[in-house]
Parts: structure tokens; C-alpha cells; sequence
């Protein structure tokens, strides 16, 4: 590599995450350079030369990460990448999770949503999309659709009802967290980010889906550490 080159990681909706090099990235001007950097929405033309990849083109389309980020949605878009880097499959199969991924940093960024409810919204579609969806439809023990408060068993992924036997561990969740795991998982994708919970819910709901997608997957997100060291 010249020093003015640069190795990207990227996550592509057509091969998932591939890792190429930009040859003059680094100089002031290149517009390779403004489309490799950190967080950015970009189209890139690839080839393949000596058994590496090299990108020839890149046009950004949305740079995520502008100057003055705070702290707490810089985090949470690093977050989502590292998501992409441990969710994303070889191949064309991730345009779900692609387009997950990008609209969750749309919406934490430049709409400027809660970040805990994209947060919340993100880990659990993900789980979803990978193979790991909860089953919320009805109380595991007898099959109440609804109930004040319903208990959810983050190990099994599995709802239980307050009359119900349930195991120790369980996230209390109210009607409106119930309502909210529910689209989530099973709504279009269209309408995926169109709901609003109170602030506190999303708070709650923020900790029961990285419970969720931790215990589900067992993986240690460096980012979601970190995360979490710098919450109030
Ligand atoms: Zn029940």
C-alpha cells in the first residue's frame, strides 16, 4: 500500500462485507476519499486485480457522520457497523438487512429519532432477519394474546402471561413495549420505524433487545460495551 492509499471495509448489499483498496484515498480532494470514509453511504466500482480487490470509482450518496455527532449516535452508528460485520452473509442474501442498517442510520442520524428506539428497532429486526426471531404472538403457557403486563424470556424468546409459570430472569413489558416487540418483528418493512413510544418505554425496550440479541447470539459487541459505559 502507498501512503496515500487506504484498505476499506465496506458492507455491499450484493456480496456483504468485503474489504478493497482505494489507491489515493487519502489525498486532500479525492472524491475516493469522501466515499471511504467513516460511515458513508456510497456507490463503489470494484475490480478484481492479483487476488485483491480494488475500487476504482466511489461516489458518496450520504456521509452519516458529520462533524459535531454526539457522542451517544456515533456510538450507536459504530454499533450498527459492527452488527453489519457480525450478521451480514457472503452473497446477494442481505438486502433485508442492508437496507436495515442503512434506514436505522437515516433515522439516528439525519432524522435525529430517539437513539434508543432506533437502537431497540435495529437489534431486534436483525435478530429477526438472522434467523433468531422471538416468538411474541401469545403467552407461551396458554396462549393469551394480551395482558397488562406480559413477561419476556429473553434465553428462549418467548412471551408468558401473568398467570403463568415463568422462570426467574424475565423483562417485565407493558402493553405499549409489547405492541412496539411486535412491529418490530413482524411488521412490513415499509412500516418498520413508524411508531413512537415514551422516552422511558424506549429506554426499557433498548435494554431487553441487546439482552436479547447477546444472549441469542453470544456475542460480545465491542461497541455495545462501550455503548453502555457511557449511558447515564
Ligand atoms: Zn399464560
Amino acid at each position: 500500500m502507498g501512503e496515500n492509499d487506504k484498505l476499506v471495509t465496506l458492507f455491499t448489499k450484493e456480496q456483504g462485507i468485503i474489504k478493497a483498496f482505494a489507491s489515493g484515498a487519502k489525498q486532500t480532494k479525492s472524491k475516493k476519499g469522501a466515499a471511504t470514509s467513516m460511515l458513508t453511504y456510497g456507490s463503489f466500482a470494484i475490480k478484481s486485480k492479483n487476488g485483491s480487490l480494488r475500487i476504482y470509482e466511489a461516489t458518496p450518496i450520504t456521509m452519516f457522520f458529520g462533524a459535531g455527532t454526539d457522542i451517544e449516535i456515533l456510538t450507536i452508528s459504530q454499533y450498527f457497523c459492527e452488527l453489519a460485520d457480525c450478521f451480514a452473509v457472503n452473497g446477494n442474501n442481505n438486502a433485508e438487512f442492508f437496507r436495515l442498517i442503512l434506514n436505522s442510520l437515516h433515522f439516528l442520524t439525519v432524522k435525529k429519532r430517539f437513539p434508543p428506539l432506533i437502537k431497540a428497532i435495529t437489534e431486534l429486526r436483525a435478530a429477526a432477519i438472522s434467523g433468531y426471531a422471538p416468538n411474541l404472538i401469545a403467552c407461551d403457557g396458554c396462549g393469551k394474546f394480551q395482558d397488562d403486563i406480559m413477561y419476556f424470556n429473553a434465553q428462549d424468546g418467548i412471551i408468558t402471561c401473568g398467570d403463568c409459570e415463568r422462570t426467574q430472569g424475565c423483562f417485565a413489558a407493558d402493553q405499549t413495549m409489547l405492541s412496539a416487540m411486535r412491529h418490530i418483528v413482524y411488521a412490513d418493512f415499509e412500516k418498520l420505524y413508524n411508531f413512537e413510544i415514551p422516552d422511558d418505554r424506549a429506554k426499557l425496550l433498548s435494554e431487553i433487545t441487546s439482552a436479547y440479541l447477546t444472549t441469542q447470539t453470544d456475542y460480545r459487541f465491542k461497541t455495545l460495551d462501550f455503548y453502555n459505559s457511557i449511558k447515564e
